[in-house]
């Protein structure tokens, strides 16, 4: 059973896919015999005892020899944890040697005292733990890295590219954060806003200036809006503001001092073309996000409707179910 653990550790310990498939065979045939060999031997009837000892003597002996191979192989390839093992065991066994010679006289009691070898195995612990320590700090690094790499690469996945500002995923995952702590009836206030004739706006000065003046009002809206507010850019040049403990008079309050702002931060000395904005208001319940969005989508198109560069709030009739109720 100790060979079978052994030989098992060391085809972990050197690293499995390290070794050629033969010996990672014949590893695991010679751990597989000595834990049966070991078994028949527990269980053999005393006048069998001897065969059985033999074959379990057997069976460790080869499991012995496959060792050696792995461990070689592993120091020939020059795997730091092979040569850890090698180290760690060579002067175990070369004591261990001296033993049959001290019980046949060669060597006397007082030259090899019994502590010795513990005192050898005890090194061997020691300096087997140091690859064992270096390879859980490894891992441990890996492990921190690859975490890294998951919320770089879940940051980018949540964050429009151009603007910086979060995009539609993004949106919902910070609404969902910022909902944790709140009650789903609490307040939550939406601003639609859309830049008016953008189209003609590219067409005229091209796609270049157009992703400037996004980045531009991307900025604008995110500073104006605040540090608790969710700002996201939710389609081409549209942006959704969302306003947590904001009722429909505060959230239209701010979206007037957005829309101002905007307009006045192309001033003449500004080297992009100005540009205005619409934005639609709405505000109710947190847990009813979806139809807020839609309220808020179609208060903007009022504000288009009625000549731009105007904030419209969500009337009754904007709501969805009282639409479709009245269809
Ligand atoms: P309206 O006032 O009715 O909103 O008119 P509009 O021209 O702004 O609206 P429309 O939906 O007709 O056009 C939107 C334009 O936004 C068309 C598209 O080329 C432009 N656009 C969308 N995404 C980007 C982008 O990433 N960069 C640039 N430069 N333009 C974009
Ligand atoms: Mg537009
Ligand atoms: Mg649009």
């Amino acid at each position: 059973m100790a060979t079978a653990t052994g030989i098992s550790f060391v085809v972990t310990f050197i690293d499995r896919a390290a070794l050629p498939g033969w010996q990672r065979r014949w590893a695991f045939v010679s751990a597989l015999g000595s834990a049966i060999t070991a078994i028949l031997y527990a269980l053999a009837p005393d006048d069998q005892l001897a065969g059985a000892a033999m074959l379990a003597n057997m069976a460790a002996l080869n499991t012995l020899v496959a060792t050696a191979v792995l461990v070689g192989t592993g120091c020939i390839r020059r795997y730091p944890s092979a040569l850890a093992l090698l180290a760690g065991w060579t002067l175990p066994l070369i004591v261990s040697f001296l033993y049959p010679l001290r019980s046949i006289g060669v060597i006397r009691p007082d030259q090899l005292p019994d502590a010795l070898l513990l005192a050898v195995m005890t090194l061997e612990c020691l300096i087997l733990s140091l690859p064992v320590a270096g390879r859980i700090r490894q891992l441990r690094l890996e492990n921190e890295r690859a975490l890294e790499r998951h919320q770089a690469l879940e940051q980018q996945a949540q964050t429009d590219m151009l603007t910086g500002l979060a995009n539609r995923r993004g949106f919902r995952e910070a609404l969902d954060r910022a909902a944790l702590g709140l009650a789903p009836d609490s307040l939550l206030g939406l601003l639609a806003i859309d830049i008016d004739h953008f189209k003609r706006v590219n067409d005229r000065y091209g796609h270049g200036t157009g992703d400037q003046i996004l980045q531009h009002v991307a900025d604008h809206v995110a500073r104006v809006s605040g540090a608790g507010a969710i700002v996201a850019r939710y389609g081409g040049e549209e942006f959704l503001v969302a306003l947590t403990g904001h009722d429909l008079a505060r959230a239209a309050t701010l979206a007037e001092r957005i829309r101002a702002s905007v307009v006045s931060s192309f001033d003449p000395e500004s080297l992009l073309p100005s540009v205005t904005i619409s934005i639609g208001v709405a505000a109710g319940a947190l847990s009813s996000l979806d139809m807020l969005v839609l309220e808020a989508d179609r208060a903007l198109y009022r504000a288009k409707d009625e000549g731009r560069n105007r904030v419209a709030l969500a009337r009754p009739e904007d709501r969805p179910g009282r639409q479709r109720a009245a269809a």
